[in-house]
C-alpha cells in the first residue's frame, strides 16, 4: 500500500478507460488496487497495480474480501463503462461500505444524474468532456487549455488578442473590465544556441506578472475566473 500521506486508491473496472487511469496512477507513484470481473482485464494491467483483484463488484461479500473498506481505501473510482446498473450497484455499494471518495465514470447524462442522486463526490463523463474540449478548441482556437477548478471557476489559457498588444496589464485593467485575473504569461523568448549560434524560440512563463507588464504579440495569457467571464474575455 502507498505511504502514509499518499491516498489510497481502488479503480473498479479496467477497460480502456479504468486501464488508463491504473497507468497513469501508477507514473504518478501511487500504488492502486486494481478490479476486473474479467481475469484477462486485470492480467493486461497488472504490471501497473499493488493489488490485482479479480471480483465481480456488484457483490458486497467479494468487494469486503478484495479489501474495500474505509481503512484501506480512500478514493474509490468506478470505471465500469459497459454495464450502468453494475456501475450503480457497484457505487451504491461502495457507499454502504463507507468509502469516504467515491468517483464514478458516466456514460450518458441520465447515469450522471443518478449517479449524482446517490451523492458521489464526482461524477467523470469522459467521452463528453473530451468531445466538449475538442468542439470548444475547434470553434474557439484562442483558448488553448483549460484546467477546471470546479463547476464554476477555470484556469484558461488565451492568446492574446490584438488590442492588447503594446499595452500593460494595468492598462488594459483585466480584473476590472473582464473579472478575470492574470497569473501568467506564456511568452516565446529568443535563445542564441552556444553551439551553434542559432536563434531558436524557448516558451517562457511569467508566473504572477507585474501590473506594468506590456502585452506583446504572441503571449498566451494564463487567467483564472468564472468560466463566464473567461468565456466573454475570449470574445473580444
Ligand atoms: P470503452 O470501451 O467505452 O472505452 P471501457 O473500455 O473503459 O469503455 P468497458 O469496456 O465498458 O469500459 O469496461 C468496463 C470494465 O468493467 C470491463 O473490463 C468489465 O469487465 C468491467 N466490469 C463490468 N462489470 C463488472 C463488475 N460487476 N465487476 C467488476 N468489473 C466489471
Amino acid at each position: 500500500m502507498p505511504e502514509k500521506n499518499l491516498k489510497h486508491f481502488a479503480v473498479i473496472g479496467l477497460g480502456v478507460f479504468g486501464s488508463y487511469l491504473v497507468e497513469y496512477l501508477s507514473q504518478l507513484g501511487v500504488e492502486v488496487l486494481g478490479i476486473d470481473i474479467d481475469e484477462k482485464k486485470v492480467d493486461s494491467v497488472k504490471q501497473y497495480l499493488k493489488l490485482p483483484i479479480v471480483c465481480d463488484a456488484t457483490d458486497r461479500k467479494q468487494l469486503e474480501d478484495a479489501g474495500i473498506n474505509p481503512n484501506d481505501i480512500d478514493v474509490a473510482i468506478v470505471a465500469i463503462g459497459e454495464s450502468v446498473e453494475a456501475s450503480i450497484y457497484t457505487t451504491l455499494l461502495l457507499k454502504d461500505l463507507g468509502i469516504k471518495k467515491i468517483i464514478a465514470r458516466a456514460l450518458n447524462t441520465q447515469h450522471a444524474k443518478i449517479l449524482a442522486k446517490i451523492g458521489v463526490d464526482k461524477v467523470v463523463f469522459p467521452e463528453a468532456n473530451t468531445a466538449e474540449h475538442l468542439a470548444r478548441t475547434l470553434v474557439s482556437p484562442h483558448i488553448i487549455e483549460e484546467f477546471e477548478l470546479s463547476e464554476e471557476y477555470s484556469i484558461s489559457e488565451i492568446v492574446a488578442p490584438k488590442e492588447f498588444y503594446k499595452k500593460s496589464l494595468q492598462e488594459l485593467g483585466i480584473r476590472t473590465k473582464y473579472k478575470v485575473m492574470v497569473i501568467g504569461i506564456k511568452r516565446k523568448i529568443p535563445i542564441v544556441s552556444e553551439d551553434t549560434g542559432e536563434t531558436d524560440l524557448k516558451d517562457e512563463v511569467l508566473l504572477v506578472p507585474e501590473p506594468d507588464e506590456t502585452i506583446i504579440e504572441g503571449d498566451v495569457l494564463i487567467v483564472a475566473g468564472k468560466k463566464e467571464d473567461i468565456e466573454k474575455m475570449r470574445k473580444i
